[in-house]
């Protein structure tokens, strides 16, 4: 044991379950005669009792019971320089050891020293001359008391979760941690309002509304089965329930605000099921606020009341909402959750569009691909990029719907375009990796190919590495599937994912897209360049076709072509445009080609 203060509980790390293995309590003794601490010890460890402290130091005693923590003291009265009265009184008068059993060891028939040691808070005696089995029985005793009054004191009998006192301290630990690691940490109270169940339906409606309630907590959490909710969720921490209505989840550690957002949504959508009690279905109107560790607040005190703000202001925002302590990530969350809202209906109202970036011939200079990008022709905010939108469609799982349409759109306009005359256009469609959750990607190809009468090699989909990288066999397989469609595959933004080269040759792939961070300074960066000219030379020895993205400069140009490079798009030549502008582009290009100029 080393002499540093204890931590408040041994709770357990970062990312650990939460359960922690209670350790065996400490039995202290504390009498002047080491040959009767020796003897008692001896008595106890028979009986199992192996964690045991002696001291035979009175003037000491306080200071190794604050830094052991003893389950239990075994006290001698009578003592030289400080007798067992005056550490009784002691241990009463601090913090820690305030409710620390104490058994007093005194002559038996001593009435008026049972009385005063009774005053001053011993819970129990024994006699002296000390009786084993006696001993045994009144250590075992007193310790399952403590274990029952400890449960009590720190967990809700109700639905077994933490209470406020046990989670603030876990909070205590955990903000300790996060400050060394330098983590963020998010706070959640949840107000849940059953007034009126209760009051119609009585408390032990109300009782099992909050047992609801704490099942549907843990279990969005995944901390513990549903059915473990109860007495076996003693050391489960992360969740508590600080009030008759109010309940906090932590969130540790937290990569970013927008995580501890999306968690708020999930419990709101969960808490808003209706709860059946005895045949009623009670709606409750929960809501949710946010701080967040360090910003909002460093010590427990100051985050627990930041995000008791943050309820509030929901409260007020109406039932199923949540808000940040902090206006600006308030605002910021309001923003994001306004633009999916928007987007969903943007869907339902055809604002979306297709653009088109040329793709030509390194050589040739003809027009020989395009590039659909998305477009959002927003009501008020007018054309927005992927940028601003692509990210809330993927955490919402619209980009599933969007994605379809992509699909359905550019198919639609390779067709257009060959009833045009505009000659061999691939046109290559970005996927994300959502898309392919189940296979859905390749019903739609499917159906799209066939219905607009597509040709093998007339439509390329671009992926990024990490699919590949996530789950190689399953995309092995749909990938193949979809290149027997006829349809092409290209990476995109090659050179940025953790690819390795040996799932390269496994794959499928027809064209790799180098990513524009390469570009950009070549010819100057020689590093670059190597890069390039690496990513040619690979892509042509695995029988692939090598595009460059984001062309800007002559120069940048010029060495591509050096590189072996095949294909190039990037704004020197045109940035995505509408598909009448494609088509008059490409139509100038060929015309130009034809006439040698
Ligand atoms: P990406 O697929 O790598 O597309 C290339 C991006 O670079 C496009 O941005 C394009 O406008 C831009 N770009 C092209 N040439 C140049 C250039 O010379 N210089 C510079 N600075 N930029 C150039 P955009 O349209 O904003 O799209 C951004 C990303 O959004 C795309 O990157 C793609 O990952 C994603 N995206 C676009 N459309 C879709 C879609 O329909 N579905 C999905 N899932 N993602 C899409
Ligand atoms: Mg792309
Ligand atoms: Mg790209």
């Amino acid at each position: 044991m080393t002499d540093a203060p204890r931590p408040a509980p041994a709770w357990p790390d970062f990312g650990e379950p939460a359960l922690v293995p209670l350790e065996p309590p400490i039995v202290m003794m504390v009498d002047d005669e080491p040959l009767m601490t020796e003897l008692i010890q001896t008595h106890l460890e028979d009986a199992g009792y192996a964690n045991f402290v002696a001291c035979n130091e009175p003037l000491e005693a306080m200071k190794l019971m604050q830094r052991r923590r003893p389950g239990l003291v075994l006290l001698d009265l009578m003592m030289p320089e400080l007798d067992g009265f005056a550490i009784l009184a002691a241990m009463r008068a601090d913090e820690a050891l305030r409710y620390t059993p104490v058994i007093v060891l005194t002559a038996a028939a001593d009435a008026r020293t049972k009385l005063r040691a009774l005053e001053l808070g011993a819970t129990e005696f024994l006699a002296k001359p000390v009786d084993p089995s006696e001993l045994v029985l009144r250590v075992r005793n007193t310790l399952a008391f403590k274990l029952y009054q400890d449960r009590l004191a720190t967990i809700d009998p109700v639905t077994g979760l933490s209470n406020r006192h046990t989670f603030s301290q876990y909070l205590e630990g955990v903000l300790v941690r996060a400050g060394a690691r330098k983590a963020m940490v998010g706070l959640l109270h949840i107000d849940c309002d059953f007034k009126q169940a209760r009051e119609a339906l009585g408390p032990s409606a109300a009782d099992a509304i909050a047992r609801c309630i704490a099942r549907r907590l843990n279990a969005a959490l995944g901390h513990l089965a549903e059915s473990a909710v109860g007495p076996a969720a003693l050391d489960h921490s992360g969740v508590a329930r600080l009030g008759e209505q109010e309940f906090a989840v932590l969130l540790r550690p937290l990569e970013h605000a927008d995580g501890a957002a999306s968690v708020a949504k999930d419990l709101l959508q969960r808490l808003a099921e209706p709860i059946d009690v005895d045949g009623h279905q009670i709606v409750i109107g929960p809501a949710v606020g946010i701080a967040l560790y360090p910003t909002d607040g460093q010590q427990v005190g100051t985050l627990q009341k930041s995000a008791d703000l943050a309820t509030a202001k929901a409260r007020r925002q109406g039932k199923g909402s949540l808000a940040f302590f902090s206006a600006e990530l308030d605002a910021r969350s309001m923003e994001r959750l306004t633009l999916t809202q928007q987007l969903r209906r943007g869907l339902e109202r055809g604002e979306f569009r297709l653009h088109y970036q040329p793709k030509l011939d390194l050589r040739s200079g003809a027009v020989t691909g395009a590039e659909a990008l998305i477009r959002w022709q927003h009501p008020e905010r007018g054309l927005l990029y992927p940028g601003t939108f692509i990210g809330l469609a993927e955490e919402s799982g619209l980009i599933v719907e969007l994605g379809d349409w992509v699909v359905a759109e550019a198919c639609a306009q390779s067709a257009r375009w060959r009833q045009a005359g505009l000659g061999d256009i691939r046109i290559a469609v970005n996927v994300s990796k959502l898309q392919f959750d189940g296979g859905h990607v390749l019903a739609v190809l499917r159906e799209q190919v066939a219905r607009h009468g597509l040709q093998p090699g007339q439509l390329v989909v671009e992926i990024t590495e990490s699919l590949l990288v996530s789950d190689a066999d399953a995309a092995l397989d749909l990938l193949a599937q979809i290149q027997a469609l006829g349809v092409q595959l290209s990476i995109d933004d090659f050179g940025t994912g953790y690819s390795s080269l040996s799932y390269l040759k496994r794959f499928p792939v027809d064209e790799l897209k180098i990513d524009r961070s390469f570009i950009v300074d070549i010819p100057a960066r020689p590093e670059d360049l190597a890069i390039v000219r690496t990513v040619v030379a690979l892509g042509h020895s695995l029988d692939m076709t090598v595009v460059a993205e984001g062309v800007e400069q002559p120069g940048q140009l010029a060495a591509l072509r050096d590189a072996g490079c095949d294909h190039y798009q990037g704004f020197l030549f045109s940035p995505a445009v509408p598909p009448d502008e494609f088509a008059d582009l490409a139509r100038a290009t060929a015309a130009r080609i034809a006439a040698g100029s």
